[in-house]
């Protein structure tokens, strides 16, 4: 293959793999992205349920005054009891104190009920909680992955730049603007050239530009999209070296 030629099918290459390689860099925060909704979510229900677990405490503390109050005023009528004279004023003095008697049980039952809601959040507070400590660690975990992920992809994209160097150094300045030009219109410069028809393009090769492009010794382009064409050996007709290279 014609030196120059062999350098633009090479330059192509790595180009071409440049831009897939930062394609996959641009998609990498995206995927830590996926991982940031389950932690969302569950650090939502864990304020959700934490703020009702805060609300039934408030009212389990506000039954226990209401309880305590009772409790006294129950405790002053007793206290009283002694000093009641007549059995009118004393039957009197006893329905009082069994009305405050039904109210304190009244709170009792509703301060039970209370509590067992406060378990049942304290219970669920504690399995949001291990939700959101495993979603952390799956989005630590993502985090990490996608950082040796990108630091391989920014090796990988140093090597490339290295052999891109490399392979310009040798170009002709002139092709190598045209190359540029034609990998800046579409990220295709050099495209192979199969059975009279440009890759690039798709259009018709004529017969004697095909016949010339297929010796693969000279830097030609294509009527219409002015991209370089070379021929591409059929794997089986002896360029196996070269389509191993390229796989490699
Ligand atoms: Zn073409």
């Amino acid at each position: 293959m014609n030196e120059q030629l062999r350098l633009l099918v090479d330059l192509q290459e790595v180009d071409s793999s440049t831009l897939s390689l930062a394609d996959k860099i641009e998609l990498l925060p995206g995927k830590l992205e996926r991982f940031k909704t389950p932690l969302e979510e569950a650090s939502a229900s864990f304020q959700k349920l934490k703020s009702k677990h805060e609300d039934f405490n408030k009212r389990k503390k506000n039954k226990d005054l209401e309880l305590e109050e009772i409790q006294d005023r129950i405790n002053k009528l007793r206290s009283r009891s002694s000093e009641i004279k007549t059995n009118k004023e004393y039957e009197a003095h006893l329905k009082e104190i069994e009305g405050f008697e039904k109210n304190k049980y009244k709170i009792e039952d509703e301060i039970l009920s209370l509590m067992e809601d406060i378990e049942n959040f304290t219970k669920n507070l504690q399995e949001e909680e291990l939700k959101i400590r495993k979603a952390e660690d799956d989005f630590q975990k993502q985090e990490k992955m996608l950082e040796e992920e990108k630091r391989k992809l920014n090796a990988e994209m140093e090597i490339r730049k290295a052999k891109r160097k490399d392979f310009i150094a040798g170009i002709d300045k002139e092709i190598y603007g045209k190359y540029m030009t034609l990998l800046n219109r579409s990220g295709l410069a050099v495209v192979p050239a199969k059975n009279e028809v440009c890759l690039g393009c798709n259009y018709n090769i004529p017969p004697q530009l095909y016949n010339d492009i297929k010796k693969n010794d000279g830097i030609y382009s294509c009527f219409y999209c002015k991209r370089f064409l070379y021929y591409k050996d059929p794997p089986s007709t002896g360029s196996k070296s070269r389509e191993t290279a390229a796989v490699s």
